[in-house]
């Protein structure tokens, strides 16, 4: 559980917290972050860093003490703490030799196959070169109303181990284990040490926020666990102020949580699961019964669509899978409850006559 001797790719997440001192950066901590990430690097590993605290940055810069709120203010500080976070990181990485790179990315990125690829290509290219991606979100421009923000960078950085084939990713912050009960609230509360299945019970448990600029909480933590298991990706949650936390935990010390990968789905499909749903399709229970046995999806199962979709769109099914639709959500309107042999008289030839196969779809539980 504990053994990291075989993890090549390593993905790091930054809290805002983290990184911060006193309303500023926290140098001492980059640079010994920079410091561990070139140890790991000697020894052949590859590493790619998730970093928050733009927003923190900018506001500290702009002497803003007060929540952030308003997402035009968000943005602002973004905008004016992202160089400012990069040349901490690039001031750091020199006296180390390395060399690292800024990747600003937004959800819209990701969940787009063919922007997708481009960008996995960059990074592996980065990480051939021997640079250190470090990535944020795209905070400027990615806006949760018209759907292209991650919303925290737990959530993008469980997503970018996962589409980066990470065999580990430590989420760094001030949230240094999960508890098996509220420690703020009780006394004997117990870390616990390793996490083999996100029950409803975790998910239930877990708290909300942590700080002024921070998004992030036990809650996005417990989101991006349960994206990286579906990864075949061990997610490791410790106190990023613990003194050479990195080596430590790489070297098998008994630092926070791990939490154990449940299935390593292939690249496709983990596209799949983590693609916003465009729409959705309620088909009945034979139907379920039939995609579950990896049987095509039919007309005849559908019951209803909600949502506007086009073909090619990634849908859920039920509040159970998600998919690739062949049809649009119009034409699966006119099709739905029908034989597949009927779909050629309702929209005419040269259409597809199943309407997802079993390749493009997903169950979001197994
Ligand atoms: N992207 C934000 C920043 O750099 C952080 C989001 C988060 O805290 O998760 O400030």
């Amino acid at each position: 559980m504990r053994n990291f001797t075989n993890s090549k790719r390593i993905a790091i997440k930054i809290g805002t917290n983290t990184l911060s001192k006193d309303g500023g950066v926290d140098s001492t901590f980059i640079r010994s972050l920079a410091s561990q990430v070139a140890e790991l690097a000697k020894s052949g590993r590859e590493i790619v860093i998730i970093t928050s605290g733009a927003i923190g940055m900018g506001a500290s810069q702009l002497k803003i003490s007060e929540a952030i709120t308003g997402i035009q203010m968000r943005q602002a500080c973004a905008a004016v703490g992202q160089p400012l976070l990069m040349s901490e990181y690039k001031k750091a990485f020199d006296k180390f030799d390395l060399t690292c790179a800024q990747v600003l990315l937004t959800a819209e990125v990701l969940n787009n196959r063919q922007t997708y690829l481009n960008l996995k290509n960059a990074i592996e290219t980065l990480l051939k070169l021997g640079v250190v991606p470090v990535l944020n979100e795209n905070d400027c421009v990615a806006t949760d109303e018209i759907g292209t923000a991650f919303g925290d960078n737990d959530k993008l950085s469980a997503l970018v181990a996962s589409k980066l084939d990470a065999d580990v990713l430590l989420i760094l912050s001030d949230i240094d284990a999960l508890y098996d009960k509220d420690p703020r609230k009780f006394d004997d509360a117990k870390a616990v040490k390793v996490v083999f299945e996100i029950t409803p019970q975790i998910q239930k448990s877990a708290g909300s926020k942590g700080s002024t600029f921070a998004t992030g909480g036990m809650k996005t933590k417990i989101e991006a666990a349960k994206i990286a298991a579906n990864a075949g990706c061990r997610i490791i949650l410790a106190d990023g102020k613990i003194k050479n936390v990195i080596t430590k935990i790489i070297a098998g010390e008994d630092i926070g949580t791990v939490f154990m990968p449940k299935r390593k789905l292939d690249n496709r499909s983990r596209w799949l699961l983590n693609s916003a749903a465009a729409g959705t399709i309620t088909i009945d229970d034979g139907a379920v019964e039939a995609i579950k046995k990896k049987k095509s999806l039919l007309p005849k199962g559908i019951k209803s669509i909600s949502g506007s979709f086009s073909p090619g769109d990634v849908v859920m099914i039920n509040n159970v899978a998600k998919a690739v639709s062949n049809f649009s959500s119009e034409e699966l309107k006119q099709i739905a409850g029908k034989h597949s042999s009927e779909i050629k008289n309702i929209l005419g030839g040269g259409k597809k006559d199943v309407v997802a196969i079993p390749e493009n779809i997903v169950f979001l539980d197994y």
